[in-house]
């Protein structure tokens, strides 16, 4: 049948990305196009003990409805962790939890844009964030950015051409998905910006602890003075993503409006997994997990990206990510990574091509890897599928 929907609904044909992961979940391909954190490393027996004693000791208050903003025992453990983990030191007044970032960027789009308002983004960035941006009829404007991040005399340019912006969006620390980090003098041009424009910016930090060399950088909030930057992170990577949680950070007066908004979208983030959460945060120790996380990721990164120099044929460029979950690959030649990609099918290997990431124009033969989910010998083999496809392309 055909529907009537609204113009928020995407009108373009294909569901490329649903294509690309429904062939790539085909049990004989080494597939490196997905997100996920390792399954192995979830604190399952940790999250199953905090969960017994929350059941035995407030199991009726966590089954039941609960505030907007969410728990506040929750809400203290995250304004400690930021103060230890990010040196900034919200007020409970400050946080939301919510229902993951996804949530945030969704609710943040709805209360910042109309129709025809510019949002400036890195590019290539977060393909969803791309698509809730256009849903609430955004233009989306990508601005350049290098191994540094976001370049801010291009940022400033794009700000200079758009008097209509309305919001900046940026990944600072080991992008999704070109695993890039932003120096702290961006870190802190851009606040500036922010402020000089009276542009919101709107940080997301999903991998930000996820580190596993170089040295920390505070986020972009750290360098705000006047309410400008909206943080944003979450428990997936660092947890468990299917708890379905994340905080935002802002002004006060921006999380009441956020509060209402998040009353009609979902009335509350899981009572429960906030209660589960907080529990785990006050017994365990959340920082030692997360290093454990970052540890054996960085172990996984070395290997992809030593089995990458090896294996892919000569002039093939990749970052080399500090932390997080992705690494970003370009090969030469305008190969186009969509033709890459099927012929990487053929030899049961998969990748996410760069188009999707991409604002405007596309930059060709660019693509991005995931070693978060990988074994080992997956990512050897995985590899060297990849440049036999590579190889192959390249020569025709
Ligand atoms: N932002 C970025 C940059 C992400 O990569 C992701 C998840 N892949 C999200 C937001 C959404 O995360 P969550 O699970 O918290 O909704």
């Amino acid at each position: 049948m055909k529907f009537d929907f609204s113009s928020r609904v995407p009108q373009t044909k294909d569901d490329v990305v649903g294509e690309i992961l429904k062939v790539a979940g085909d049990p004989k391909i080494i597939s490196f196009a997905g997100g996920l954190p390792a399954p192995e490393l979830f604190p399952v027996k940790e999250l199953k003990k905090a969960a017994a004693r929350v059941f035995k000791r407030n199991g009726r208050d966590a089954l039941q409805y609960t505030g907007s903003i969410g728990n506040p025992e929750l809400r203290k453990m995250i304004a400690k962790h930021m103060n230890k983990n990010k040196h900034i030191n919200p007020d409970i007044e400050n946080i939301c939890v919510t229902t993951g970032s996804e949530q945030t960027i969704d609710l943040t789009a709805k209360m910042l844009i109309d129709r025809g308002d510019v949002v400036l983004v890195e590019k290539p960035t977060y393909l969803c964030a791309l698509d809730v941006f256009k849903s609430y009829g955004a233009k989306v404007v990508g601005v350049e950015m290098d191994e540094d991040g976001m370049k801010m005399d291009d940022l400033e340019e794009k700000l200079k051409q758009h008097p209509n912006t309305k919001l900046i969006y940026t990944i600072p620390n080991f992008q999704n998905p070109t695993g890039r980090t932003m120096t702290e003098d961006r870190r802190r041009s851009l606040a500036d910006l922010a402020a000089k424009y009276h542009v919101m910016v709107l940080e997301d930090d999903p991998y930000g602890e996820i580190r596993f060399s170089g040295t920390p950088v505070p986020p972009v909030k750290y360098y705000d003075k006047d309410g400008y930057v909206i943080y944003m992170n979450t428990f997936s990577k660092i947890l468990a993503p299917g708890m379905r949680l994340g905080w935002v950070i802002a002004d006060k007066d921006f999380i009441k409006t956020f509060v209402v908004m998040k009353q009609s979208a979902d009335l509350h983030s899981d009572n429960l997994s906030q209660y589960i959460v907080a529990e785990y945060m006050k017994k365990n120790d959340l920082d030692a997990h997360v290093k454990t996380i970052s540890d054996e990721y960085g172990k996984r990164a070395s290997l992809m990206l030593k089995e990458i120099d090896e294996q892919f044929p000569e002039g093939v460029r990749h970052s080399n990510p500090e932390g997080g979950m992705f690494v970003w690959v370009e090969i030469p030649g305008n190969v186009n990574t969509m033709d890459l990609f099927y012929k990487c099918v053929e030899h049961n290997v998969a990748f996410v091509p760069g188009e999707p990431f991409y604002p405007d124009e596309v930059v060709p033969g660019t693509f991005r890897l995931n070693y978060s989910n990988m074994k080992d010998d997956q990512i050897h083999e995985g590899i060297k599928r990849m440049a036999d496809a590579i190889s192959e392309m390249m020569n025709k």
